[in-house]
């Protein structure tokens, strides 16, 4: 990875609206040319997604379908114990689809783990994983991140649809809580 998409030192992260547009443009075509034409099924995870999601398509040149799904995980604002439960299901079948889970950011790698295990038991014929964000350094399970937006280092972020008790999602920007 491009050592200008790692942001260091914990408390600094900030990511502009135009840094992120930018990396989202370049992220749509990365998946574009690796699909090169065939229809992709993305999936959503509510909620923190959302905003990610809706410029990645308008970044992606190539005929797609939108599925969304929620899930929460036990634990405390900033820690997540592991325990995941799906709190709304797929409406559309994954098979024979080339699926791509959208993640907002992977921190413990958990969700992911969880989700990639749900979804490949519908039998996708791929399933990759994009994510805006990844804190490689706070994984506690390896999983496969296809497509990274940004490595940051262990802040917690918010803004672009990353919330601090539901508030700040509408934030065009990505920026570190200061406590
Ligand atoms: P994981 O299962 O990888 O530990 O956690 C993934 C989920 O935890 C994310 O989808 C997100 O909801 C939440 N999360 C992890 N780190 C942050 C953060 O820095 N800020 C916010 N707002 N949520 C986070």
């Amino acid at each position: 990875m491009d050592d200008s998409f790692f942001i260091r030192g914990p408390g600094a992260v900030q990511l502009s609206a135009a840094d992120i547009e930018e990396r989202v443009r370049a992220l749509g075509s990365e998946i574009h040319n690796d699909y090169r034409g065939e229809t992709l099924h993305l999936i959503c995870v509510l909620n923190g997604a959302f905003m990610f999601i809706s410029d990645l398509v308008r970044a992606l040149d190539t005929p797609l379908t939108i599925d969304f799904l929620s899930v929460s995980s036990y634990g405390s604002r900033t820690e997540s114990s592991g325990e995941v439960r799906l709190t709304k299901d797929l409406d559309q079948s994954l098979k024979n689809k080339h699926v791509v889970l959208v993640e907002d950011i992977v921190d413990t790698g958990l969700t992911v783990q969880y989700l990639l295990n749900y979804l490949w038991g519908r039998n996708p014929l791929s399933l990759k994983v994009a994510t805006l964000l990844s804190k490689p350094s706070r994984r506690v399970v390896e999983v496969p991140l296809d497509y990274v937006g940004f490595e940051i280092e262990d802040a917690f972020v918010y803004g672009y649809g990353l919330d601090v008790a539901h508030l700040y999602r509408n934030l065009p920007f990505v920026t570190s809580q200061k406590d």
